[in-house]
């Protein structure tokens, strides 16, 4: 079932001496029941003024959100039931957490259920919430206004959860945990998610599909390894994906991407005209060691937690990142050999950045 429709949404703001900014940009999109969905895209894309429209915090210029079918206005905020966890946090600066947190229950005769409530979410995010349960938002820091904030969006009968970037502010050791156990019980309950996030291990670990955001519209939406993939065009393959996908522009003649220092590769599409000024990405992870091309290793990163090791090469005339196994030992300076899979090759009209498909 279709939770929250949102048909042809624009929202624009006004920056003062006649300027303005269209933040959000004639989008649709569905959320079925039980969805989870990230809303992933660079700073600025419009994330959060879509969020706060699909809560009802602010009101588009043109287009409809319903809620099960019903326009937003026209059913009560109690009745929504619409958990939300924001930037900001938007806590009330005269409450103890306590109150705050159980502002919902208590409010329904049901504060005995709140410890309980308390005590799952500290699951999410990790011990110590009971003791800021006597303090007011000056108190707190940054990453314990934020533990406050998601306790108080579980403590409430959910339907809907948004969250705008939740957990940016908890320590690292406990984010990783943080969405593991949110995905837990948001699974638990059956409850349906919209999340914000730039980071793209979250989008993975938390949605079951995302939507790339590019300047107030939707890129792609998909699942997020439809997306990695599949993308639909050239800022859709370079925004999913760590570390990034290599470009490299090129033309092509008869049939085949020729790029200024390498190639060519035929890219099996036969509507392609000669002289087409084609971009062909390539992604880190399928460039691999051992093969005909010798590479210069011009730097090198480790990324411990998730196990890899990115590589700067000079290779054939350009600079590629590779993405190695941090098994391998690697010299700065030196020359290695690499050998990139061809069947990984994706191929981009330079112009209107569409993906060029094999056909
Ligand atoms: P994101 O969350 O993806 O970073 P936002 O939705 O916050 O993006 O903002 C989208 C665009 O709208 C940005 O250019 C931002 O500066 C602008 N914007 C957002 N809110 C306002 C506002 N209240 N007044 C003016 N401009 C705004
Ligand atoms: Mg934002």
């Amino acid at each position: 079932m279709t939770v929250i429709s949102v048909e042809n949404v624009s929202k624009r703001f006004a920056l003062g001496h006649g300027a303005s900014i269209l933040a959000v940009d004639d989008l649709s999109l569905n959320v079925n029941e039980g969805d989870a969905l990230a809303i992933v895209g660079p700073s600025g894309c419009g994330k959060t003024t879509l969020l706060r429209m699909i809560a009802g915090l602010e009101q588009p210029d043109s287009g409809i959100v319903r809620y099960d079918g019903i326009l937003i206005d026209n059913t009560a905020h109690r009745e929504r039931g619409i958990g939300m966890v924001f930037q900001d946090y938007a806590l009330i600066p005269q409450w103890e957490s306590k109150r705050t947190i159980g502002f919902f229950l208590r409010l329904r005769n049901r504060e005995r259920e709140v410890p309980e409530r308390v005590r799952r979410v500290s699951h999410i995010t990790g011990v110590g919430i009971e003791q800021l349960m006597d303090k007011f938002p000056r108190q707190l820091s940054g990453g314990e206004k934020q533990r406050v904030a998601i306790a108080r969006a579980f403590a409430r009968d959910l339907k809907l959860l948004l969250f705008d970037e939740p957990f940016a502010n908890l320590d690292a050791k406990f984010r990783s945990n943080a969405r593991i156990e949110a995905r837990k019980l948001l699974n638990e309950f059956n409850i349906t998610t919209i999340y914000v996030t730039h980071d793209q291990l979250e989008a993975a670990t938390m949605a079951n599909k995302i939507i790339v955001m590019r300047s107030g519209r939707v890129e792609q939406m998909g699942a997020y390894q439809d997306v990695f993939n599949d993308p639909d065009t050239m800022f859709a393959g370079q925004f999913v994906g760590v570390p990034t996908m290599n470009l490299f522009e090129g033309e092509v003649w008869q049939g085949h991407w020729q790029g200024e220092n390498f190639g060519p590769f035929p890219i099996h599409n036969p509507d392609i005209a000669d002289e087409s000024q084609v971009i062909m990405g390539i992604r880190p992870q399928d460039i691999h060691l051992g093969g005909a091309v010798a590479g210069v290793v011009d730097s090198i990163t480790p990324f411990f937690a998730e196990r890899y090791q990115l590589l700067n090469v000079w290779l054939a005339g350009e600079e590629w990142s590779v993405q190695v196994s941090l098994d391998d030992t690697f010299t700065i300076g030196k020359t290695y050999q690499f050998r990139a899979d061809i069947n990984k090759l994706y191929f981009f009209d330079a112009t209107t950045g569409l993906r060029i498909r094999k056909q």
